[in-house]
C-alpha cells in the first residue's frame, strides 16, 4: 500500500501529468584519480577554474536577487564563501602540489572529506552547508573537465525546484518536461508563461525535498496540487482526466478554420503568442490568424554572446516562412528583470522591474538594438512582418526608436541589403502609455496591450512575487479602464488594438473585451481553439 502524499499549492498552468519526479540539482560526477608531473600548471588550472566559478556565482547571485529576491540569492553567496575558504583551498592545494594529483580529483576528494565531516556533526546549520559544498565542488569539477552543469533531462519527467528561471528552463530539453512544480514564482512569471506556451502543467507554491526524487507523482495544474506515492485509484482518476483532456482537445479541432464570432455576430481575431521558431508548429496546428506576439528574447536567453544581425534574421525568417503568409509581430528584446542573459551585463538594481530593461536597454545600447532591427526588416522580404516595442512610456521614446530604425535601414541600403515593409506597433503595458495612448496612436500602426505588466505597474505589485498573488488582480477596475481607454484612443486614430497578456486567454473577461471593441486576443497556442469555442458559444 502506497503512502499517498498530497501537497497543495496553486495553479500555474492548467492540465494534468503523471510522471517521475526530478528534483532540480546539479550533476555529481566523480572524476578519476591521475598522477600529474607539472603540479604548478595543474594548480594554476585549479585557480583559473576557481576564479571562473566565483565570477559565475557572483553573476548568479545578482540575477537571482533581481528575479527572486535576496533570500533566494543567498545560496550563491554561501557557495562563494566556500570557494574562498582557506581549509578547503589548502586541502585541494596539498592534493595537487604535495600528492601530485589531478585538479578535478583533488576537488572531489576535498569535497568528500569535508562533506563527511559536516554530515557527522550534530548541527543543522553546518549540515546544510554540506549540500552547498557538494554543489560548489561539482561546479568546479564541471569547469575543470569542460562539462556543463546545466540540468540534463534525458527522459520524460516532472521537474521540481524552488525556482526555475526562464534562462534555466530554456536550456533544458523542454519536450521532456511533463510537468513543473515550483515553490516560488507566479502564473505571470516568464518561466510559467514559457511552460504555458508548450502546454506543460505547472503547480506553484509547493516545495519538494530531494527524497522524492524519482518517485511517481501527479501534477494537477488545474487543481493546483501535487500528489506523490500514487495508489491505483488516484492513478486511474488522473489517467481518466488526461484522457478526457485529450478527447476534448480533439473535439476542439472542429473549430479549425472557423472565425471567433459570437452567436449574435460580434467578432474578434485570435492570434498566437510564441517565443521560438519551434512554437510556430503548434500555433499553426491551432489555426492562429497571426502571431500577435513573438517574445524574441526567449530565443536568446541561453546565449553568452549577443545575437548577430544574421542570427536575428535567420530566426525571424524561419518563423515568417513557417507561418505561410500569416502575419507575425516581433517584439523587440524585452530583456532585464527576470529575463537576464550573460551577454548583457546589467548592474544589480534595487528595483529591476523598474530598471534598465526592455526598450530602455535597446535605446541606450545600439549594439543590442540595431542588429535586431535589421534582422526584423530583412525577414519582411519573406512575409507580413510587424515590429513592436515593449515598455514604452513616452512619445520621445518612439521618436528615438524611429531615429534608430532610420539609421539601421540606411545602413542596409548602403550595403545593398534587401528589406521589406514592416508595420510598427507599441505594447501598452505601462500606465503612462495607456494614459497618453491618444498621442501614441498617431505614431504607429497598431497597439497591443500587455496586461501582465499593465497590472503590475498599475497596481504597484510585483507580478513575480508569489506571496502577493492575492493582491495581483488583473480584473481590477483601474486596469480595465486603462484597456478601454487604450482601445478607444486607438480606434479614434484608426488603428487596431489587441490584448496579448495572460488576460487575453481568460474566458471570464473575453466577452468584456469584445464589448470594449478589442480587435484581437493573442494567446498561448494551446489556448486558441478553446477560446474560439468559448466565443462562438456566447450570445443567444
Ligand atoms: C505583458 O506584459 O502582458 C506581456 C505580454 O509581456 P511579457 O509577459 O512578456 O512581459
Ligand atoms: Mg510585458
Amino acid at each position: 500500500m502506497n503512502n499517498v502524499i498530497i501537497k497543495n499549492g496553486r495553479s500555474g498552468s492548467k492540465g494534468y501529468a503523471i510522471g517521475k519526479l526530478c528534483i532540480y540539482k546539479r550533476n555529481s560526477y566523480r572524476p578519476p584519480r591521475k598522477k600529474i608531473q607539472d603540479t604548478q600548471a595543474e594548480y594554476l588550472r585549479f585557480e583559473t577554474a576557481r576564479e571562473s566559478a566565483l565570477n559565475s556565482l557572483d553573476s548568479m547571485y545578482d540575477r537571482t536577487r533581481m528575479a527572486a529576491g535576496s533570500s533566494n540569492a543567498e545560496i550563491f553567496a554561501a557557495q562563494a564563501m566556500i570557494l574562498r575558504d582557506e581549509d578547503y583551498i589548502t586541502r585541494i592545494k596539498d592534493n595537487i602540489l604535495k600528492d601530485n594529483k589531478n585538479a578535478e580529483w583533488a576537488v572531489s576528494s576535498a569535497s568528500r572529506f569535508f562533506y563527511e565531516m559536516f554530515e557527522t556533526l550534530d548541527d543543522e546549520v553546518v549540515k546544510s552547508k554540506a549540500q552547498d559544498l557538494k554543489d560548489v565542488s561539482n561546479k568546479l569539477i564541471a569547469l575543470l573537465t569542460d562539462t556543463d552543469t546545466v540540468l540534463h533531462v534525458n527522459e520524460p519527467v516532472i521537474l521540481a525546484a524552488d525556482y526555475i528561471s526562464p534562462t534555466e528552463l530554456i536550456q533544458i530539453d523542454m519536450s521532456k518536461l511533463k510537468g513543473i512544480v515550483m515553490n516560488e514564482g507566479s502564473a505571470y512569471s516568464h518561466a510559467v508563461i514559457l511552460a504555458k506556451t508548450l502546454g506543460i502543467p505547472v503547480v506553484l507554491g509547493v516545495a519538494l525535498k530531494k527524497v522524492y526524487d524519482g518517485q511517481e507523482a501527479v501534477v494537477d495544474g488545474t487543481g493546483g496540487k501535487v500528489i506523490i506515492g500514487l495508489d491505483h485509484e488516484i492513478k486511474h482518476r488522473y489517467l481518466t482526466l488526461i484522457d478526457e483532456e485529450l478527447r476534448d482537445k480533439s473535439k476542439l479541432r472542429e473549430y479549425i478554420g472557423k472565425k471567433a464570432v459570437t452567436r449574435d455576430g460580434r467578432s474578434i481575431e485570435i492570434f498566437a503568442n510564441i517565443g521560438r521558431p519551434s512554437d510556430v508548429k503548434s500555433a499553426m496546428e491551432n489555426d492562429c490568424e497571426a502571431v500577435g506576439l513573438t517574445r524574441t528574447e526567449f530565443m536568446f536567453l541561453d546565449r553568452d554572446k549577443l545575437p548577430t544581425e544574421e542570427e536575428h534574421f535567420k530566426a525571424y525568417r524561419e518563423i515568417v516562412q513557417a507561418m505561410e503568409g500569416r502575419p507575425v509581430v516581433f517584439r523587440t528584446l524585452d530583456l532585464g528583470a527576470d529575463k537576464q542573459i550573460s551577454a548583457v551585463k546589467i548592474k544589480a538594481e534595487e528595483n529591476p522591474a523598474l530598471g534598465r530593461r526592455a526598450i530602455r536597454l535597446c535605446l541606450t545600447d545600439k549594439d543590442i538594438f540595431i542588429p535586431q532591427i535589421k534582422g526584423i526588416f530583412r525577414a519582411a522580404c519573406y512575409g507580413e512582418v510587424a515590429i513592436m516595442y515593449p515598455m514604452i512610456t513616452s512619445v520621445r521614446e518612439v521618436e528615438w526608436i524611429n531615429e534608430i530604425i532610420e539609421e539601421a535601414l540606411s545602413s542596409l541600403r548602403k550595403d545593398g541589403v534587401a528589406y521589406g515593409k514592416v508595420r510598427r506597433g507599441i505594447m501598452i503595458e505601462t500606465p503612462a502609455a495607456a494614459l497618453i495612448s491618444d498621442e501614441l496612436a498617431e505614431m504607429v500602426d497598431f497597439f497591443s496591450i500587455g496586461t501582465n505588466d499593465l497590472t503590475q505597474y498599475t497596481l504597484a505589485i510585483d507580478r513575480q512575487n508569489s506571496s502577493l498573488s492575492q493582491f495581483y488582480e488583473p480584473y481590477h477596475d483601474a486596469v480595465m479602464r486603462m484597456i478601454k481607454m487604450t482601445v478607444d484612443n486607438g480606434h479614434k486614430a484608426g488603428i487596431k488594438v489587441a490584448v496579448c497578456g495572460e488576460l487575453a486567454g481568460d474566458t471570464t473577461v473575453a466577452e468584456r473585451f469584445i464589448d470594449m471593441g478589442v480587435d484581437a486576443l493573442s494567446v498561448n497556442p494551446g489556448k486558441i481553439l478553446e477560446l474560439k469555442r468559448f466565443i462562438c458559444e456566447i450570445g443567444t
